[in-house]
């Protein structure tokens, strides 16, 4: 007998066609994410079994649990031993410590094997009953014992383990998510990568307006975010010039709203590069005056590349409920400002007029600029450590 851990699909149920590829790729991500330990895989069409050592179970489960596409996992015992005694004494083994009510499901994908399933679950159960102070609940048992019958073995497991859901990352493309220091953008480039979307990351700095340290907050929440995605990486911009002649010419009520038009431009042209087919940021509707939706359409006006606000409808308590889980939330609050924070005017526009944009972007060769902050990005590989990471 041995322990291997059983895992379901979940949403992946949904792509008939393409099942195979998002199978492969939930493979691929798996070992990926688990390259520091050795075990072999084994999928089919329901199901993947992972044969690991027995002392590594307990870490592998904690990656597990924080890789998309998985729907449930299972620590099971294994078996070759087919015989209906020994299902019972496995089954038994496993339910001997548990209290109070139980029912027996079973699952035969060999349906060449001589008992049926219900036949299967009424003989356990019987003997379940018989051995341990258990009693049988079909509706809503305490514990649930399955026991899946293929050709090769048999697998037994009680209860499970949710997986994320979602879809295996980088089965839908690649996005570009404008990560600031802030809550928001983090937890839009959560639920991004949840759907399969595989992230880079870009920041705009403006040193030194703003600090290293800031600089470093955005390395620590693209790396927190790497835990569910796979090989990021960040691009930083250079903003200060464009920020600053912005700050110097141009109506200051409109700051905001021309340096995000800005920051949109140049993120077109990074994404466009990186092929990311979309644009992901951490925009919620009427939050700042900057997104409001009369905001957000004279700055998205710039682009007509997909912008994906994941966002758009939360509320801010249930994103900060989302950045704990993903414990991003301790870095974001971290006080260290970003660019948007330090160049902020007095009365913000909440309806900017885009005739008046135009009249104030005219006032300087902004291409120039953009083209010289596109040519000049720095980026960061996140893997690789730095001192000031083990600060956050
Ligand atoms: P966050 O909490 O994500 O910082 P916010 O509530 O502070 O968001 P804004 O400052 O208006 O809101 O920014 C809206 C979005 O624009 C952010 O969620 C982020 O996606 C993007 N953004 C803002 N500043 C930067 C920056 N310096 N670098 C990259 N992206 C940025
Ligand atoms: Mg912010």
């Amino acid at each position: 007998m041995k322990k291997v851990i059983l895992i379901k699909y979940g949403e992946l149920t949904t792509k008939k066609d393409n099942r195979n590829f998002f199978i492969k790729i939930l493979k691929k991500n798996i070992f990926d994410k688990l390259s520091s330990f050795s075990f072999e895989i084994k999928d089919d069409y329901y199901r993947m079994f992972i044969y690991p050592k027995e002392e590594d179970i307990d870490s592998i489960l904690d990656v597990l649990k924080n890789i998309f596409g998985i729907h449930e996992i299972n620590v099971c015992l294994m078996s070759e031993d087919l015989s209906i005694e020994n299902i019972k004494e496995i089954s038994l083994s496993l339910m001997k410590e548990k209290e109070g009510t139980f029912k027996v499901e079973t699952n035969r994908s060999d349906k060449s094997y001589p008992i049926k399933s219900m036949d299967m679950s009424r003989d356990v159960g019987a003997h379940i009953l018989k051995n341990t102070n258990l009693k049988v609940d079909v509706h809503s048992p305490l514990t649930k014992l399955n026991i899946e019958i293929r050709h090769e073995a048999v697998y037994i497991y009680e209860n499970s383990v949710k997986g994320l859901g979602g879809y295996p990352v980088s089965t839908l493309g690649r996005a570009l998510l404008m990560l600031s220091g802030g809550i928001d953008s983090p937890v839009a480039g959560y639920l991004t990568i949840k759907r399969g979307v595989e992230l880079y990351y870009l920041y705009f700095e403006s040193r030194p307006h703003t600090s290293i340290e800031a600089r470093n907050k955005v390395i620590a929440l693209a790396r927190k975010l790497e835990k569910y995605n796979s090989n990021g990486k960040l691009i930083v911009v250079n903003f200060t010039k464009i920020q600053e002649t912005i700050y110097k010419n141009l109506d200051t009520d409109y700051l905001i709203t021309i340096m995000r038009r800005m920051m949109y431009r140049i993120a077109e042209r990074l994404a466009r590069k990186n092929k990311c087919l979309a644009i992901v940021n951490g925009e919620s509707i009427g939050q700042v005056a900057s997104q409001t939706l009369s905001s957000i359409l004279s700055v998205n006006n710039v682009t007509t590349f997909p912008i994906l606000r994941p966002l758009c409808s939360f509320d801010k308590l249930d994103i900060i409920e989302i950045s704990k889980k993903i414990d991003t939330y301790d870095i974001s609050i971290l006080p260290y400002e970003d660019c948007c924070t330090i160049f902020v005017p007095k009365h913000p526009v909440i309806n900017p007029n885009l005739k008046h944009i135009l009249e104030e972007e005219s006032k300087f060769d902004f291409n120039e600029l953009l083209d010289e902050a596109v040519n000049n990005i720095e980026i960061i590989d996140l893997k690789e450590k730095d001192n000031y990471s083990d600060l956050l």
